[in-house]
């Protein structure tokens, strides 16, 4: 049944001048290298003819237990039979030989990380047709050497070193410095010679049949969909769902075939700042991969005008016609083969979160794109780059004066990283779970760094371009990149770098500025970016469509002026502990926890009034005219208790009690599983007297607010409700609090304080009906509700989640994202059944999750009022509840 289905489905598409099959809607099917090249072809661009092998057929292949679908290969055979048509010259010919490139292509684009092979289709016969045809003999047996080798590496597994070994040889014979060096006579020695390491090391010969060379690269394109460094990649960045990858068979253009001939890559725009300026690199006399590869530093796009103006302009109006056509930013790859152009590739460009934001308003004003589109575009997580430190002008000027500018590279990927020296991949990874700050220091990365990369701080390289892989992997992160710094002398071995004379080992600190591409020796103090009038735009639109509104989590006044800045309509979590560290305070709050009797708790907590007092005066002040959601005492007590004997002895001579009463005291409040223990509203109701001196100090704040006309909007939150009696109780004792602070303060005006609760105890989602009926107010704390349903420890999760990460047990942290199956039915159930107990309850979110975008857009979905987060993610929230609200209305 599933042989005769696969049968019937359509495995490959063509695209050429003879038909076209695909377009840019089959970007599933196709891949999106596939769709785009059956798109270019089909709006006139000149695209090399050639034929995609579906994700399908991927996804077919590993279902068959790794076997080429039947009827796949027939169809191979067909297309080529096209091809060879359409361009008149035939696989493995002896005279003009038709030679192909076969390249990976998943609907999401992963750069680098599956397998690509090209000049297949050369063979001892067909070099000698290459050879003759293009009349260039020794171009010819370079390709075929390159051919034997990366079929080798690529299909066969052979070592590549091997292949290197060989090409040493005959360097030497030939005194030959670089490759390009080699006579045509070396040449063809080494096509021998690569033979032979092809088959002493795979134990056949190299398949002469171009058709058998054809089906073996196509299931090693399969194959790479799976090999370790493609689904690393995919779980970093979070790419699920996808077939497998589509095998795109095209006929191969030469950019290595003369000084006339040539190969780029570049972006429509500047993807690291969005400036609307063509920008990318050329190669003359190269192939593609030696650009991406970044092994010989390219130059600028616009010095292709010097070189030949006829096709820089033509590709100037390539550039124009593709973002008409896609109303978005390319990144193109193009080959020059003897003064002809070729596109061999479009994709939406990568770019930063500030190129973003520039790229979406400019395309409004030019009328590409609208405002609701413009908003879509911009992924809401990259804001966060616009809001990333640089390094303050006075710090940096200072370094400069002490001759601490090393060198610049280039500007890679925007932000300020500074981190001691790491030297490998896995030693970035290493030290950075040791807690340690490291920049990733490599010649050029590849793929394989990929995991080194995304633990470091920044990347510097010292080979490489702007489209060089470490460019552009670390573009997408929005990690700071400097690259192609090629004053920097690295010694992987000796774990050290030489430049400007000076040498930095892994226990140096360099700073380095993605932005302008200066490495600079030592520390460099950062500051926090100012925002551009297009930040602001894309703000206010976010603001005219979006539903929920978007509240901070913040404890002190000055976090709740930041956050106010970025846009927050107020406090939705304020958590009070943290205001018992400090100096004195964690004292008085010693005092309170020790004290045995309530006498001695009520004196001490007398200590603590007037300083919680002034603390919600200042918040209040900061966000006035707003709302301020006041959580009261939450953690266990002997979060606060002196752990260790000096600190016991300094309290035990502050309460003149010995040191034993106070170890004793400490020992008695331990608890073996605090985090479902002692704490939350529990707190209140075995010490009423904390409620008292919190809510008092609440009511004094916002009367002493009133009074001076500052408009305080307090709401009062007891944290870990699991029972409605939990909530009638102290939700009375609150009123009654407030009422008596009322009276005590001859405070005749009205005095609205909201008292509302935390649903983050499954039992409070699944009775929210009857803890509804107390509740002027539901937050969900999504960070204990987490834990709860799932049974992890939040504090320790990090023992086991990488594997179940790995393993896909679990799609993504469940931390970070709110998981929508599970958790998300508790959050959906209890706004429901809050709900109904009271119509129109107000609902918000104030767990970790208030900030994730992707968690943002399922609270918009389930009805919340407002998401709360951290200060500097409250853009982030803005735009995501845009977005939600945009794809799914309301
Ligand atoms: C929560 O549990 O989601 C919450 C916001 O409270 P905390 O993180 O302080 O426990
Ligand atoms: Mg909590």
């Amino acid at each position: 049944m599933a042989k005769k289905a696969a049968r019937a489905t359509k495995m490959i598409y063509y695209f050429g001048k003879t038909k076209t099959e695909g377009d840019s809607q089959h970007k599933q099917l196709l891949g999106g290298k596939g769709a785009n090249l059956a798109e270019m072809t089909s709006i006139g661009l000149p695209v090399p003819p050639g034929f995609t092998i579906t994700t399908a057929v991927c996804d077919l292949y590993y279902k068959n237990k790794r076997k080429l679908p039947a009827g796949l290969i027939d169809g191979v055979h067909k297309n080529i039979k096209l091809l060879e048509k359409e361009l008149g010259r035939k696989f493995g010919d002896n005279k003009t030989p038709l030679l192909v490139s076969v390249r990976s292509g998943a609907a999401i684009s992963m750069p680098g990380m599956m397998n690509t092979i090209l000049n297949l289709g050369l063979n001892d016969q067909s070099v000698v047709g290459l050879a003759n045809a293009t009349g260039q003999k020794r171009f010819a047996y370079d390709a075929y050497r390159r051919l034997i080798n990366m079929y080798g590496d690529v299909v066969c597994g052979v070592d590549h070193e091997y292949f290197e070994h060989a090409f040493d040889k005959i360097k030497r014979k030939y005194k030959a410095a670089e490759d390009t060096d080699v006579p045509l006579e070396g040449m063809v020695e080494l096509c021998e010679a690569y033979k032979q390491v092809f088959k002493k090391h795979f134990g056949k010969p190299f398949p002469q049949d171009p058709f058998k060379q054809l089906a073996l690269a196509v299931e090693a394109v399969f194959r790479s969909w799976m090999q370790s460094r493609a689904v690393k990649y995919r779980q970093v960045e979070n790419i699920t769902g996808l077939l497998g990858t589509a095998v795109n068979v095209q006929a191969m253009v030469f950019g290595n075939m003369g000084d006339d001939s040539g190969t780029g890559v570049a972006f429509t725009r500047n993807p690291s700042t969005g400036q609307n300026k063509f920008y990318g690199e050329f190669l003359v006399n190269a192939q593609g991969e030696d650009v991406v590869a970044g092994i010989r530093t390219p130059r600028p796009v616009e010095k292709m005008a010097k070189w030949n103006n006829q096709v820089y302009q033509q590709l100037l109006k390539i550039k124009n016609k593709l973002e008409k056509h896609y109303r978005d930013v390319q990144d193109i790859e193009f080959t020059i083969e003897k003064g002809k152009l070729f596109m061999l590739q479009t994709r939406t460009g990568k770019r930063t979160g500030a190129a973003a934001v520039k790229i979406a308003c400019d395309m409004v004003k030019e009328k590409l794109i609208t405002e609701k589109q413009a908003l879509l575009r911009i992924p809401a997580g990259d804001l966060t780059q616009l809001l990333l430190p640089s390094f303050s002008p006075a710090a940096k000027s200072k370094a400069k004066k002490e001759s601490r500018l090393l060198t610049v590279g280039l500007p890679a990927s925007p932000g300020a990283a500074v981190g001691k020296l790491a030297f490998t991949a896995a030693e970035a990874v290493q030290r950075t779970l040791a807690g340690e700050k490291v920049l990733l220091v490599r010649k050029e990365t590849n793929p394989e760094d990929i995991d080194g990369m995304h633990s470091a701080a920044g990347i510097l390289t010292s080979t490489g371009g702007m489209t060089s892989h470490a460019a552009v992997v670390a573009r997408g992160w929005g990690r700071c990149c400097v690259a192609g710094a090629g004053e920097i002398q690295i010694n992987e071995k000796g774990r050290r770098i030489q430049v400007a004379g000076k040498t930095f080992t892994r226990q140096d600190v360099l700073s380095i500025d993605g932005s302008t591409g200066e490495v600079m020796a030592g520390e460099i103090a950062t500051q926090s970016p100012k925002l551009s009038g297009d930040f602001s735009k894309i703000m206010s639109w976010s603001d005219k469509y979006r539903k929920m509104l978007v509240r901070t989590n913040a404890d002190t006044p000055a976090d709740a002026k930041r956050a106010r800045d970025f846009g927050a309509q107020g406090i939705g979590l304020c958590r009070t502990e943290h205001m018992f560290f400090e100096g004195e305070r964690i004292l008085a709050m010693r005092e309170m926890i020790l004290a045995e009797t309530e006498e001695k708790r009520k004196a001490a907590l007398k200590t603590l009034l007037p300083l919680q007092r002034k603390d919600f005066i200042g918040i209040f002040t900061a966000m006035k005219g707003l709302p301020v959601t006041i959580r009261l005492l939450d953690p266990p007590l002997h979060e606060f208790l002196p752990h260790e004997e000096k600190s016991q002895a300094e309290m035990a001579s502050r309460l003149g009690v010995k040191r034993s009463v106070v170890k004793s005291r400490v020992s008695a409040l331990h608890e073996m599983n605090p985090m479902l223990g002692h704490r939350g509203c529990r707190l209140a109701v075995t010490y009423p007297e904390i409620l008292d001196m919190q809510v008092t100090a609440i009511a004094e704040a916002v009367i002493a607010c009133k009074r001076k006309k500052i408009d305080a909007q307090a709401e009062i939150m007891i944290p870990l409700v699991g029972a409605a009696a939990e909530l009638a109780l102290l939700g009375d004792q609150v009123r009654q609090v407030i009422d008596a602070v009322k009276t005590a303060k001859k405070y005749a005006g009205k005095l609205k304080i909201l008292v509302g609760t935390m649903i983050e105890i499954p039992r409070a989602a699944l009775t929210a009906d009857q803890v509804g009926a107390h509740a002027d107010f539901f937050s969900f704390g999504t960070n204990d509700l987490t834990q709860m349903t799932f049974g992890y420890s939040r504090d320790d999760i990090n023992s086991f989640l990488p594997d179940y990460l790995r393993k896909e047990i679990l799609p993504r942290d469940p931390f970070q994202t709110l998981d929508v199956e599970g958790v998300g039915q508790l959050v959906a159930m209890g706004v429901e059944k809050g709900r109904s107990a009271k119509k129109g309850l107000k609902c918000g979110i104030c767990g970790e999750h208030g900030g994730d975008p992707d968690s943002i857009q399922f609270c918009h979905q389930v009805g919340l009022d407002y998401v709360s987060c951290s200060p500097f993610r409250v853009p982030i929230a803005r735009l995501a509840a845009a977005q939600a609200a945009l794809n799914h209305g309301r």
